[in-house]
């Protein structure tokens, strides 16, 4: 890879400490990630930042289409044990409803508002997700997938790769991995929307 495609151009920069210098492979995918916590990127950047996480990918996806990369893509990130040589790592801010129900029961209320995207939503809305018995997560975005799409349609572009699921794949998808319901598709009871996302990345390559 040369020097000129290193960092997405429409990416904020935000470096992490969180990777090795170069790889041992040629970059051959786009291994897509959700980060099953919180709603604000703020907080999830902080983490990838944090060196104590030992956790990074390339880019992390926000709730409102912010995009920022924190690893140029041909350094090594931390994103997937078996695939960190291989991919590209993309995180989006979003949650498997159930992820949290070993502690959502004995959240407190403001806990447990902290965790759910109030944006858009009305006061009645937000209080019947608090009220919520187990968690109720929090889906992909509109604005979310778009920018994700959005920048897989130039990595595809500016790597030469075909917009396809040997090229798009979802960490649930690494062999060996304990992560199953990350980057999984809705269609097998995740809460990635796989089929609409390649139809976004076919629209947003159209653009470039
Ligand atoms: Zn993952």
């Amino acid at each position: 890879m040369s020097n000129s495609v290193m960092r997405c151009p429409f990416a904020e920069w935000k470096p992490s400490p969180n990777y090795n210098k170069g790889r041992h492979k040629e970059t051959q995918f786009l291994c897509v990630h959700i980060t099953d916590g919180q709603p604000s990127i703020g907080r999830s950047v902080e983490r990838f930042d944090d060196e104590n996480s030992h956790v990074s990918p390339h880019v992390v996806v926000g709730r409102r289409g912010e995009l920022y990369q924190l690893v140029d893509f041909d350094d090594r990130a931390w994103h997937c044990s078996g695939w960190n040589d291989a991919s590209i790592g993309v995180e989006h801010v979003a949650r498997t409803p159930g992820e949290l129900d070993r502690e959502w029961s004995d959240l407190s209320e403001h806990s447990r508002r902290a965790l759910i995207d109030c944006d858009g939503l009305s006061e009645d809305e937000i209080a019947d997700l608090v009220a919520s018995e187990t968690d109720p997560g929090m889906p992909i975005t509109a604005a979310q997938l778009q920018a994700s799409a959005r920048f897989a349609a130039w990595l595809c572009k500016t790597l030469g790769w075909p917009v396809d699921r040997q090229h798009l794949r979802g960490h649930c998808e690494c062999p060996g991995t304990t992560h199953l319901d990350c980057g999984r598709d809705i269609a097998d009871g995740g809460i990635f929307p796989w089929s609409d996302y390649i139809a976004a990345v076919i629209v947003e390559l159209s653009k470039l």
